[in-house]
């Protein structure tokens, strides 16, 4: 490896890239500086970008590394699909909310390819314009690294899903359904055709029932039915919408209630909806399924498929899960202040990770077991009150659940049921209740809502990082696994829409509330146009909604 004295004081070293073993460029700060702590974040979705947008950054040097040079709002990628929304009003250059930040954080566009947590460092490859000059691979050095890379769609190796299907999970993706929307469209009117033929091109198949494809069939009904048939008037007849699920109902993480409102409301509309289908393989004209119930295979010609059946872990991601012991495991695991397990000063949020379950159960264990000093099994009511107020601390989700059920207070629930006429508790009794509860507690969905309020959470804790290391008692103390200066990260659940079309919405909100109908539909343009990153994209969503509502979408095929 060759160095060179760059003309800042800043050393660049030259070393063989892991990949494909191109020349790669290092870059060390400047050693005549007292030396900020580097934070290397990788991802500008919604866990990076609520992150860096409140980071202390006077105390740490931090870069910034995607392979997109901005933020996307993604819950509104289902309205660019058919043109409710514009593409550039969901977006949010990274470097405008750099400059806010006094341009003080570096961004590199480029995709990691690999990290290394001994030499801790990360290397990228730039996806910029081979032609260009210079050299695309570059690697960086971190102190602290934070994970933010977000999740790819899941296919469960179905054949033909990759080849055959489109996605909704970038902004290229819904830009692409709708120039295939309308190619649909202009291929089924063309002269030759048969009937049959035109029916196959204008049947739209979505795989997956859960809030995206739900979105997606209602808002490609709104674009056929409200502007489409105007447009294309000899086929209007020929068009039709399907979605399948291999679950029993729609939206099924929802409430009841918002389910079968959904079924109801396609079902009035004409969207088919077929449950307990599963989706065994895709051609470029069939899509082939298996009926869970009869075991029978049925084919149905498509003129596009969408899928949208969840996601799974990044090669990227789960190569560096192998490296640190954890490649057994599906999602990337971190306790419950994010920190990833077994790797020191890696911290990982949002869609990419999940708060470790099994380790939960193990720790209310050890937490039991430093408790119980005289190794009887049994505690005394102090000591219980203590071990609960402990757990309920570090494990927010079993007080949640308790509470989600109206057992507010955890500890007299728990107290009625276990302690003894002596008033001692009985721990091994406890305990089990206590991994039922657990096991009951559903791991955080993987939303927008959980990736932003980690990531609002990490910077609070690294903005108080150094504070807590010159007072290491801290606010809070813990029995087991040693001394933690910052709160578990708690999640706080503000609820959940799903727009049907039509101006109709469901949501369910905090409390066990369910809102169903236009005046849902009503609060999720205001929810939805109050939670912009900017008054720019604020501006742009609103204009875009009310240039719909005068002149209807745009079918254009740009
Ligand atoms: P992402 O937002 O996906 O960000 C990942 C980031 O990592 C991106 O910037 C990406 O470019 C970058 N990246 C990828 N690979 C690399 C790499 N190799 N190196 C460096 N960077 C990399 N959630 C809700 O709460 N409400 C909704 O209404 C809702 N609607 C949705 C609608 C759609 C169509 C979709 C797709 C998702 C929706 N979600 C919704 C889910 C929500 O978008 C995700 O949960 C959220 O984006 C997760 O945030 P994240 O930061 O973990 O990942």
């Amino acid at each position: 490896m060759a160095t060179l004295l760059r003309p800042s004081g800043g050393l660049v070293a030259y070393a063989d890239s892991p990949a494909e073993g191109k020349k790669q460029v290092t870059l060390h700060n400047n050693q005549k500086k007292p030396q900020k702590k580097k934070v290397v974040v990788l991802g500008t979705g919604w866990a990076g970008t609520s992150f860096l947008k409140d980071l202390d950054i006077s105390n740490y040097d931090v870069q910034v590394v995607s392979p997109r040079n901005y933020f996307a709002f993604t819950p509104l990628l289902p309205s660019v699909t058919c043109g409710t929304v514009e593409a550039r009003s969901i977006v949010e250059p990274v470097r405008n909310i750099i400059k806010k930040r006094n341009g003080e954080i570096k961004f590199w566009e480029a995709e990691c390819l690999k990290v290394d947590p001994t030499s801790k460092t990360v290397f990228c490859r730039s996806n910029i314009d081979e032609n260009l000059a210079g050299n695309n691979d570059f690697s960086i050095e971190y102190d602290y690294l934070v994970i933010a890379m977000g999740a790819q769609v899941n296919t469960f190796n179905t054949p033909g899903v990759v080849e055959h299907c489109h996605f909704l999970k970038e902004v290229e993706d819904a830009q692409r359904i709708r120039r295939t929307v309308i190619d649909c469209f202009e291929k089924a009117v063309l002269p030759g055709l048969t009937e049959e033929e035109r029916k196959t091109n204008l049947h739209f198949v979505i795989v997956g029932g859960g809030p995206t494809g739900i979105e997606f069939a209602a808002e490609l009904h709104d674009f056929v039915h409200e502007d489409l048939v105007k447009i294309y008037p000899s086929v209007k007849d020929l068009v039709s919408i399907t979605v399948i699920q291999s679950g029993d109902h729609i939206l099924n993480t929802f409430d009841e209630r918002i389910s079968s409102f959904a079924e109801q409301k396609f079902q009035r509309d004409g969207i088919e909806v077929l449950t307990g289908h599963r989706v065994m393989s895709v051609t470029d004209r069939m899509i082939n399924m298996r009926m869970k119930c009869t075991g029978d295979d049925i084919s149905i010609p498509h003129g596009m498929v969408v899928w949208s059946t969840g996601v799974s872990t990044r090669p990227v991601v789960k190569d560096f899960m192998e490296q640190i012991g954890q490649g057994n495991r599906r999602v990337l695991a971190t306790d419950e202040w994010l920190r990833v397990k077994g790797c020191d000063e890696v911290y990982a949020l949002g869609d990419c990770a999940t708060v470790d379950q099994k380790k939960i159960v193990e720790d209310i264990a050890e937490i039991f077991k430093a408790a119980d000093k005289d190794n009887s099994g049994m505690l005394t009511i102090e000591e219980f009150e203590d071990v609960i107020e402990d757990i309920v601390i570090r494990y927010p989700q079993v007080e949640l659940y308790l509470k989600s059920k109206h057992l507010i207070e955890v500890s007299d629930l728990l107290k009625d049921k276990y302690v003894n006429d002596r008033e001692e508790v009985d721990i091994e009794g406890f305990k089990l209740a206590l991994s039922l509860v657990d096991k009951q507690t559903k791991s955080l969905p993987a939303t927008a809502q959980v990736a932003a309020q980690q990531g609002t959470y990490l910077s609070s804790c690294f903005n108080k990082m150094e504070q807590c290391k010159q007072n290491p008692e801290g606010p809070r103390k813990f029995r087991s696994g040693g001394r933690h200066e910052f709160r578990p990260f708690r999640y706080r659940h503000l609820g959940s829409f799903a727009p049907l079309g039509g101006e109709q919405a469901a949501a369910e909100l905090p409390g066990d509330w369910v809102s169903l109908g236009r005046s849902t539909q009503w609060l999720w343009y205001s929810v939805y146009a109050s939670k912009q990153v900017s008054w720019r994209t604020r501006l742009l969503v609103i204009g875009d909604w009310s240039r719909r509502f005068v002149f209807g979408r745009d079918s254009s095929r740009i």
